[in-house]
């Protein structure tokens, strides 16, 4: 309801459900959507994802945690821990839940060193709001 107008209403489907139980609905029987799948806010040149920003690393994760190893929006689903410690060192606001809810499926997958680095991030960011700041600068990151 936040777009609707008094002569337009904008009906928000499936706001009751999770990222990840978003993905998992299009893993499980939408393969059209999947190759389909454009998340990137930075949108690169050519239309697609860019697959390394934190919106495109986290929705190839939460792939991960579906079961989906590769897909033809993204690649492949597995992101390696460098590449997320770099372009996620911590996560912001809202973000930091949809890190932690990767968390369980992404371990019983074995993927322990990347949930160790999911939740490195997760705890500076609890620390930083621990100390009054929301959207603390690169000076607590190294
Ligand atoms: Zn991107």
């Amino acid at each position: 309801m936040l777009f609707s107008t008094q002569r337009t209403r904008v009906i928000h489907e499936g706001s009751r459900f999770s990222r990840l139980e978003k993905v998992r609905a299009l893993a499980a029987g939408w393969p059209a959507a999947l190759a389909a799948l454009r998340v990137c806010p930075g949108g690169a040149a050519d239309g697609l994802n860019c697959g390394r920003c934190e919106k495109c690393l986290r929705t190839r994760l939460e792939l991960l945690a579906a079961g989906i190893d590769e897909t033809a929006a993204f690649g492949r689903s597995l992101v390696s821990v460098e590449l997320w410690r770099e372009a996620v060192p911590m996560p912001i606001a809202e973000t930091a839940l949809h890190h932690e809810e990767l968390l369980p499926a992404l371990r019983e997958r074995g993927y322990d060193e990347l949930c160790r680095a999911i939740e490195a991030g997760i705890a500076l960011y609890r620390k930083a709001r621990v100390g009054g700041q929301d959207r603390p600068e690169a000076g607590l990151v190294n």
